[in-house]
């Protein structure tokens, strides 16, 4: 569950009221402890016994204090001490780099580092994440609150990469051997849904949207009120391998044909596009793309009622006609009624999105903020 909202009994609660106020302070900048105990709901001795707790873990630091006119001692105003630690973000998703960064608490970008592929599968390319990680970890200047890794593949709750065919991994710890040689907190996710848990935080999107991200191949992540969805095989969003229509079409490298990936994925469309010999074709070509990704979705929009749908991937072939094909079908598709607030549009978090929602998957699971 992301953005905790509401106050809970103190039994269960006081890690999940320390979340609030962190999650309070995250978005809505610096407040007094009045303010906090406003918007939060909780007492005033409440919020002064976590503030307390907080300021003494280096968490919340107090700014100075409010000048105002009003009568009697000006309020204290207090902030997340967004400088106290950097995010070490991973994105193991490009064709042929492992992209890392060093960020900070608002997900901005502070350092950057990266490691050609080349091809390595296996030990070779875990290693490779181990050596991207090092470099960052030592460039830090900062403690560092986690690690985030964003991968392609199937990965289980607990940060086991169950298989990601293209990287040669199955069953691979990645988790374990991570937080064991650098001894800090460690989360892998699938890359598609680190990409979602992105726009959730940095690109305003609502609790309810799908992002679908379009690479090497094509994964979505899923987030239903407020909350990420992994599914009970921690496979949830893999539509790259649904068939869309029964017209055949052309072959994948898992044995079907016609399957989503076989229009959209970049190296399949890069191609189609190359052997057009004009620009009314090219535009064909796209449309189609397009037309088969919102065949593939409706159903999707509609039986989840998503609010919004946001496409992740090169702008040069996804924004403009591809996007459009797919808002049409989908409109075409879908019950006129519910089709009011629905929204499809490119995320605007670029190439970074995989690594800022590394750093989201750190800040909600050491801090419980997003
Ligand atoms: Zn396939």
């Amino acid at each position: 569950m992301l953005r905790p909202t509401t106050k809970m009994l103190p039994e269960y609660g006081r890690g999940h009221n320390r979340s609030l106020v962190l999650q309070t302070l995250y978005r809505g900048g610096r407040m007094s402890r009045a303010d906090i105990a406003r918007g939060t709901g909780l007492t005033r001795v409440t919020i002064s016994t976590l503030v307390a707790e907080l300021i003494a873990d280096n968490l919340v630091v107090e700014m100075g204090q409010r000048e105002d006119a009003r009568p009697g001692k000006p309020a204290t105003i207090l902030d997340l001490n967004r400088d106290a630690f950097e995010i070490v973000g991973i994105d193991l998703s490009g064709s042929s780099l492992f992209r890392g960064a060093l960020l900070d608490l608002d997900g901005k970008i502070l350092d950057r580092a990266e490691v050609e592929l080349a091809g390595s599968t296996g030990d070779e390319a875990a290693a490779k994440v181990m050596a991207l990680a090092e470099t960052l970890i030592e460039r830090a200047t900062r403690p560092i609150l986690g690690l985030g890794v964003g991968s392609p593949g199937v990965i289980d709750l607990a940060g086991l990469v169950l298989t990601a065919p293209n990287l040669g991994w199955t069953n691979r710890s990645l988790t374990l051997d991570l937080s064991a040689r650098f001894g800090v907190p460690v989360v892998v996710v699938n890359d598609a849904n680190a990409a979602a848990l992105a726009e959730h935080s940095f690109g305003d999107a609502t609790g309810d949207m799908m992002l679908v991200k379009v690479g090497h191949g094509v994964g979505a992540g899923l987030l239903l009120d407020g909350t990420p969805q992994f599914g009970g095989r921690f496979s949830a969003g893999e539509i790259g391998h649904v068939v869309v229509g029964t017209d055949g079409g052309a072959e994948c490298v898992c044995g079907k044909t016609g399957c989503l990936e076989t229009w959209l994925a970049v190296p399949r469309l890069t191609a189609a596009l190359a052997a057009t010999t004009g620009p009314e074709q090219r535009e064909k070509v796209l449309w189609a793309a397009g037309e088969r990704l919102g065949i593939a979705l409706a159903p999707v929009v509609a039986a989840l009622d998503l609010a919004e749908l946001v496409l992740s991937g090169p702008s040069d072939l996804l924004d403009g006609t591809l996007l459009t094909a797919t808002a049409e079908t989908i409109r075409a598709r879908t019950l006129r009624e519910h089709q009011g607030n629905f929204v499809l549009r490119m995320t605007e978090l670029g190439d970074d999105i995989v690594l800022r929602g590394a750093a989201v998957m750190v800040l909600s699971g050491q801090l419980g903020v997003s």
